[in-house]
Parts: structure tokens; C-alpha cells; sequence
């Protein structure tokens, strides 16, 4: 059972795109593939996992641009970056943490993409380099205790 307080909520720069989520995210970690790079304007890309039967827009709808094996959610009024979706895991998506109303409550446990991280950049050591390898491309598999 979800209660009010488990409820996730955010929006772009503008609150042209509204989201909700009824439960916390399952997994949030940083991205340093060179696309996230680009894709977010960043060091990284911080992303914040929901199902889809937990994950709704609650106003408007991003705007898609589809790029290697994802597409990437931008709102097209503000241009803020929201959502990213892997072609291939159709029953999850993932959200830019910056775009919660509350980032500071989900602390990354792992990293993806650490071979393509910019040098200078410094980030937990202690969290491990989740990234998917070989026949898994699934993200939301590569998490295990
Ligand atoms: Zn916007
Ligand atoms: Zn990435």
C-alpha cells in the first residue's frame, strides 16, 4: 500500500511538463556516458528510476529525440532536459533527478559509463560501476547486493 508521503513529484524549468510518481524511485545512479553528457548539458547525467504503472505526467508531455538505443525527453517550451527511455526497456523510464521538486531525498548508489567520465570530475569510489555488460543491457537487472 502507497501512501501520500511516498508520492514523487517534479516538472521542467517552465512547469510546461508536470510528473508524479506513487512510489519512490526503484534506483538512481549517475550516467557518464558521453550522450548523457551531451543530452543534459553536464558533467553527468543523474537518473532517477520509475516503473511505468507507478509513473504518470500529470501536464504536458516531453517533447522526444531519439538517439542510440533511447530516446530523450526535452520540454519543448523551456528546453529542459526530463526524461530518458532505453528502446529496449519499455516497462521503466528514468527522469533527471534536477527535475524533481525534491532531488536532495534520492542519493545515487551506483555509476554507469565510468570508462567515459570526465577526468577531473571526482565521484564516490565507493559506489560501484554499474554498467551493463555483454548480453545485459538492462539497467534496472545490473543492481545486486
Ligand atoms: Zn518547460
Ligand atoms: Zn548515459
Amino acid at each position: 500500500m502507497t501512501t501520500d508521503t511516498d508520492k514523487v513529484t517534479g516538472g521542467c524549468l517552465c512547469g510546461e511538463i508536470r510528473y508524479e510518481s506513487d512510489v519512490p524511485p526503484y534506483l538512481v545512479g549517475y550516467c557518464h556516458c558521453k550522450m548523457c553528457q551531451k543530452g543534459v548539458g553536464n558533467l553527468f547525467g543523474t537518473a532517477v528510476f520509475f516503473k511505468h504503472a507507478h509513473f504518470r505526467y500529470t501536464k504536458g508531455t516531453p517533447t522526444w529525440f531519439t538517439s542510440q538505443g533511447a530516446k530523450r525527453g526535452f520540454c519543448s517550451q523551456c528546453g529542459s532536459p526530463v526524461a530518458f527511455q532505453r528502446l529496449d526497456a519499455e516497462d521503466h523510464c528514468s527522469i533527471w533527478l534536477g527535475t524533481l521538486d525534491h532531488p536532495e531525498a534520492y542519493k545515487p548508489t551506483v555509476h554507469w559509463h565510468t570508462e567515459s567520465k570526465i577526468p577531473w570530475v571526482d565521484i564516490d569510489s565507493k559506489l560501484h560501476d554499474a554498467t551493463p555488460r555483454g548480453n545485459s543491457t538492462r539497467y534496472d537487472t545490473a543492481v545486486e547486493d
